[in-house]
């Protein structure tokens, strides 16, 4: 019984049996495949073996029951189709096996061309291409190579030494100069290292070869790179890949055939046009590896314009089809094309935004479906500065600008020196000729990347464009030298440690720091930009896009700011109040002298002395934000951190009282201060004296603040402004301390707002989970409840929020605890069900309580909507993260339809 299930289970379908929305189970690669041999474009025949497969062989270890025998039968049919048997002496048919897992990882993982060749099918290869001998013996050759790094961990840079030799010993550097006796001789080269490594000839049965190289694109899943391409993009790791097996098409049979790269718009800006990179006589792995440098596509209408036209029409009509921009891989063999690949291509931020625009205008989407298009965090990277324009610092060298942004920092020429360097803070510039998948760490760690080959498609460029990096590729002016640490460009030569600057978008290299500016999104958010007469396609995009996002978001969204110049900052980037002021600040700098007096009061009188001088600059700080905010509710929290933190710390203060007494000083003021910090010193300071203890713990503190709020409200007020404060209790974790501080800050308010017609509400922080469980009671004291989702991550965790990021937490990381620190983006499953259970509980107790959170995670994308989820009214976050969050909060809002930018 359990056998006829296993069997019954299907693990392969042909592509006419799939479409694109089979990516969970096709892979992005066999879905869209499939799709575009449904819609009758030219995709050379082939079969997809699921991600089911993967996965079942990545648990147990073996290739499920049924798999080998649903393999042998579309095989069967695949040779069928195309009149060939794989590896047939005579006329072989040879196949490709291609990773593709459900989001695209670029270089990460395996790929084996030209299976099913051998000792004796290369000579039916040669007359399948009309006797060319050099054309055989160079894809066996590739074979080896291929299928020993990939399948048999043969080291790569043997078959690249043998080659260097070949060419070598006919005295040329080009591989096409190689005849079909040096590839003869470069094919038994091959085999003796393969053999040196593995300790076995090479394979010559046709199918073992498929089987080992299927096997071998399932384990690539959990390579090194791809599990860490994995957490960096934020893919789960038990998705596994999906293997296509497709009917080889040679790009490299001559001059009339070739492979490229397409994009149908530009991936950097957004323009529309056609972008994309051909090479003649080449298979398409040399391509995005970089290796010969490409002519732009649009010369492939000289070399063959039948199949230019026929590639520009499969572009129109993917596009009409995809509805977005699309990048393609094509071969086109003997005047031929065949299209080897399509996807939603990557795009730079900017293009993400540009592009969803062309198609709202060209008809394509609508307004919520191009707020999907876009994200938040394309949005923040936006927001970066770019180097000046009308700098006078000439460029060295100019190569592709791949991946927009400015970046300036010091050289490294390896991945691991980048990693180490940016270890210690620095910022750098990793260059190197061209990139691997191995150099995914350096790369990481990079402000930017420099290469001196490769296009738009190379690995270095679609990489960088994926991490929101800055990128110039193919400056080939560069002759960069790894192993003696050093490029010369120009006549000057840039050692390790030198800094340069690259420009990401129009591909200049500068010696030196170069000054940057502010982007045109950021001055169009501060207001110097008139929307209504926008020329700038980027600005323009935004503008149209963030409109739509403020029409359709439920959340609110203000920031947190504790001065005047952030208010008015943020209300600039449309802050809609302030959820969260903070006001230790307040007791800092010149001030700090009144604090100590307050700590240091010996009896009443001195105390209340203390905060009679505080009153005045505090109400003069609340003054100023109110007028800032005039209109807006103002969230202004009294003070949190424990009172010892005024003070200076303690060990300097025991070294100086020391030093001051040998010297005879007089030290009574010292030595007061020394035995008040010795006498508040605490174990655990986030979990002792703080917030709401202290104001129950330190007579007239928090009423002296209350007073300065109402006393700063009623003055705007009767100037004729609008002041709307809201009083903030933090660390409450029980309903009696809310109301005792409610009780005496109430009477204040009172007094103080007479009849001024200032309405003041009281509410508390919800960041203690014993809060967050009562939140029924506290609600019956609150008027207001902000999550401060920094102390509820805290003290839900146990994790100090000081300490742990660089402790620990690269090991959770690893072990796939948690994806992405929960300081960073909400815990939905337990911080975010303490936020559900006190919003819920909170409103059944007093309909219509104000909802909001205050916490960093105010201002993070996945943050954003699950606050949308659970019913926030806002959401608070630094005046930089304000566009951020209202661009998030409209997608929140829209997101039952469409299809989300990741
Ligand atoms: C919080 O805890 O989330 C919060 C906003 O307060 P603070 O970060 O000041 O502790
Ligand atoms: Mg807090």
């Amino acid at each position: 019984m359990a056998t006829q299930e296993t069997v019954e289970h299907k693990y392969v379908y042909d592509f006419a049996e799939g479409n694109k929305d089979l990516k969970d189970l096709l892979g992005g690669k066999g879905a869209n495949l499939a799709e575009m041999t449904n819609l009758g474009l030219p995709v050379p025949p082939g079969f997809t073996i699921t991600t089911e497969a993967c996965q079942a062989y990545l648990t147990t270890g073996r290739e499920p029951d049924g798999l080998a025998g649903q393999i042998e039968a579309h095989l069967e049919s695949l040779e069928r189709e195309m009149g060939r048997r794989l590896g047939d002496p005579g006329d072989p048919l040879l196949v490709s096996v291609r990773s593709g897992a459900k989001f695209s990882m670029p270089g990460m993982m395996e790929t084996v061309l030209n299976v099913g060749l051998n000792d004796r099918s290369v000579i039916g290869l040669s007359t399948q291409a009309g006797q060319n001998d050099r054309f055989a013996w160079d894809s066996y050759r590739r074979l080896i190579q291929m299928f020993g790094k990939t399948v048999c961990e043969v080291p790569g840079e043997e078959f690249e030494h043998a080659l260097d030799e070949a060419k070598h010993a006919k005295g040329t550097r080009n591989d096409l100069d190689l005849d079909a006796d040096d590839l003869r001789g470069l094919v038994d080269a091959y085999k003796k290292i393969f053999a040196k490594h593995t300790g076995r000839e090479f394979p010559q049965e046709p199918r073992e070869q498929l089987d080992l190289a299927i096997r071998a694109v399932f384990d690539s899943w959990n390579a090194e790179r791809a599990i860490l391409y994995r957490r960096q993009e934020r893919i789960p790791a038990d998705l596994g890949t999906a293997v296509n097996v497709v009917s080889m098409v040679f790009g490299n049979l001559g001059p009339d055939s070739g492979t490229g790269v397409a994009f149908t718009r530009d991936p950097g800006s957004g323009a529309q046009g056609i972008y994309g990179d051909y090479l003649a006589n080449a298979q398409g792995e040399d391509v995005v590896a970089g290796i010969r440098n490409t002519v732009p596509l649009q010369e492939l209408e000289q070399l063959d314009k039948r199949s230019y036209d026929e590639l520009l029409g499969i572009m129109a009509r993917l596009e009409e089809h995809y509805k977005d921009l699309c990048d393609i891989e094509f071969t086109i063999e003997r005047g031929k094309l065949w299209m080897l690949q399509t996807r939603v291509g990557k795009r730079t931020a900017a293009a993400a935004f540009v592009i969803a625009g062309q198609l709202v205008d060209e008809g394509l989407i609508d307004l919520d479906e191009a707020l999907h298009r876009v994200n938040g965090a394309q949005l923040a990277q936006l927001m970066f500065p770019r180097f000046q324009l009308d700098h006078d610092v000439p460029p060295v060298a100019k190569g592709i600008g791949a991946s927009p942004g400015a970046a300036s920092g010091k050289v490294v020429f390896t991945s691991a020196r980048a990693v180490e360097l940016a270890a210690e803070g620095e910022s750098v510039i990793l260059v190197r000729r061209e990139t691997n998948p191995d150099d995914l760490n350096g790369m990481i760690a990079a402000k930017g990347i420099l290469t001196s080959r490769g296009g738009k498609t190379s690995h270095a460029a679609v990489v960088a464009r994926g991490m929101g990096k800055t990128c110039v590729s193919g400056a080939d002016e560069l002759e960069v030298n790894v192993p003696a640490k050093k490029f010369t460009v120009g006549g000057h030569t840039v050692g390790e440690g030198d800094v340069v600057s690259i420009d990401g978008t129009t591909g200049k290299v500068y010696l030196g720091e170069v000054p940057v500016m502010p982007s045109e999104v950021v001055q169009y958010f501060e207001g110097s930009l008139d929307p209504e007469h926008i020329d700038n396609p980027l600005v323009r995009a935004v503008h149209r896009i963030m409109t739509h996002a403020d029409a359709a978001r439920r959340l609110r969204v203000r920031t947190n700011a504790d001065t005047g110049a952030d208010a008015a900052r943020a209300r600039r980037f449309g802050a809609e109040g302030i959820g969260l002021c903070r006001t230790e600040h307040m007791f800092l700098g010149d001030r700090r002298e009144l604090v100590e007096r307050l700590i240091l009061a010996s009896d009443a009188r001195e105390r209340e002395d203390a905060l009679a001088a505080l009153l005045p600059l505090q109400r003069a700080d609340f003054v100023e934000i109110f007028r800032e905010m005039d209109g807006l509710p103002v969230t202004v929290r009294l003070i949190d951190p424990p009172l010892h933190e005024f003070l200076p710390p303690l060990e300097q203060l025991a070294v100086n009282v020391a030093v001051a007494q040998e010297r005879g000083e007089d030290v009574a003021k010292e030595e007061a201060l020394l035995s008040a910090v010795r006498r508040m010193h605490e174990e655990n300071p986030m979990l002792g004296l703080r917030g709401v203890r202290l104001g129950l713990v330190i007579p007239g503190l928090f009423a002296m603040q209350v007073r300065a709020i109402a006393e700063a409200a009623v003055a705007v007020t009767r100037d004729g402004g609008t002041a709307c404060p809201e009083i903030m209790v933090p660390l409450v974790g029980a309903v009696q301390e809310l109301e005792t501080v409610r009780a005496e800050a109430e009477k204040i308010i009172a007094e103080v707002v007479g009849d001024s017609g200032v309405e003041v509400l009281i509410g508390t922080m919800i960041e203690v989970p014993r809060a967050a469980l009562t939140a029924g009671q506290i609600a019956e004291a609150a008027e207001f409840f902000s999550f401060g989702t920094n102390d509820l991550t805290q003290m839900a965790w146990g994790f100090s929020r000081d300490d742990v990021e660089g402790a620990f937490f690269w090991r959770y990381l690893e072990l796939g605890i948690f994806g992405i620190s929960p300081f960073e983006s909400i815990d939905a499953d337990g911080v975010g069900r303490l936020v559900r259970i006190a919003a819920e509980e909170g409103r059944a107790a007093r309909p219509g309580l104000k909802l909001g959170v205050c916490g960093e995670h105010g201002g993070d994308p996945d943050s954003v909507h699950f606050f949308h989820g659970v019913g926030l009214d806002y959401v608070s976050c630094s005046p930089f993260r304000v566009p951020v969050a209202r661009l998030e909060a409209g997608r929140a809002a829209v997101s039952t339809t469409g299809s989300d930018s990741r």
